[in-house]
């Protein structure tokens, strides 16, 4: 089967400083790097890492060939993913001394992906493929639909958190991927609890502590153990987690096994500094 993800794709551009710049203040970095991110990508390369088919439907911008060229070298199929006029998404991320970290996103040419696009990409999908998304694109909306009408297993990670986003979609979801921070958003913004959702599983992860599984139609909770790491850097974990547990599916895992999967390379990934270029194999777990 095949993975249909509909996901951002943005340069990282990390900046070391002493300290954070206070309002007027001109500051120098004493490092700089430059790598593939975008939580689209990170789930691209998690699940072609974890051995499934994925064809990645995005854009990127007139400076951002050598993150299509990436994910293309990394395994995923570009196929469907455009360069666009403008600018590439971006996140500029600064880290200071004390580990603090301060990030500014410009969401570029994840914003102009058209309906078109989309309908272009599906069309060449199977019914029993998965589609996953995200909340750093457009026309979600317009994705959750198709990719439902054409007979797709429908999963949706709702970060970055928006409410409105999430009640847009959830009648069309068989799978939602949420962290514990952005489950007490969505409870506190619906007025119900997750097991009160019409979605068939979802998932809170849980950091450290694991993760959390909602079976709606038995109403069956259940909560697995995370394996125990001195955690190094924690970005990306749960889009490494998501794309692995998709994968999982995708693969014909039952869910606890899928979940089983997802959470060990959740765990070596907070071991690594580092977006999508590090995110573990399979083998590696
Ligand atoms: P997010 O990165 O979206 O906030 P989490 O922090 O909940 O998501 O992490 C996602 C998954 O990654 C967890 O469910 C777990 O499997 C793994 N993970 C995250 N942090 C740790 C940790 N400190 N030790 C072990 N596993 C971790």
């Amino acid at each position: 089967m095949a993975i249909w993800n509909l996901g951002s794709v943005n340069a990282d551009l990390v900046y070391r400083v002493r300290h954070m710049p206070t309002p007027g203040e001109t500051l120098s970095a004493y490092d700089h790097q430059k790598g593939l991110g975008g939580k689209g990508a990170n789930m691209s390369v998690a699940c072609h890492r974890a051995g499934s088919h994925v064809e990645h439907i995005g854009a990127v911008g007139e400076d951002g060939t050598w993150m299509k060229d990436r994910l293309a070298t990394y395994g995923v199929k570009v196929g469907h993913l455009a360069n666009l006029p403008g600018p590439s998404g971006q996140a500029v991320i600064l880290l200071d001394d004390a580990g603090e970290n301060e990030i500014i996103i410009l969401d570029g040419a994840n914003r102009d992906i058209t309906e078109a696009m989309v309908d272009a990409a599906l069309s060449r999908a199977k019914p029993g493929d998965t589609a996953i998304f995200q909340n750093e694109t457009s026309v979600q909306d317009h994705f959750a639909r198709a990719a439902r009408a054409a007979g797709l297993r429908l999963a949706y990670a709702a970060a970055p958190f928006e409410a409105a986003a999430v009640a847009a979609v959830m009648e069309h979801l068989d799978i939602l991927v949420m962290n514990a921070v952005e489950a007490e958003q969505l409870e506190a913004a619906l007025g119900q609890p997750p097991e009160a959702l019409p979605i068939a599983d979802v998932v809170i992860t849980l950091g450290g502590e694991g993760c959390r599984w909602i079976n709606t139609a038995t109403g069956t909770v259940r909560t697995f153990a995370a394996p125990k790491v001195t955690p190094v850097d924690t970005t990306g974990a749960g889009d490494t987690f998501t794309g692995y547990l998709i994968a999982g599916l995708d693969q014909g895992l039952a869910m606890e096994a899928a979940l089983e999967m997802a959470q060990k390379a959740g765990a070596l990934m907070v071991t690594r500094l580092g977006t999508a270029d590090v995110i573990p194999t399979r083998d590696e777990l």
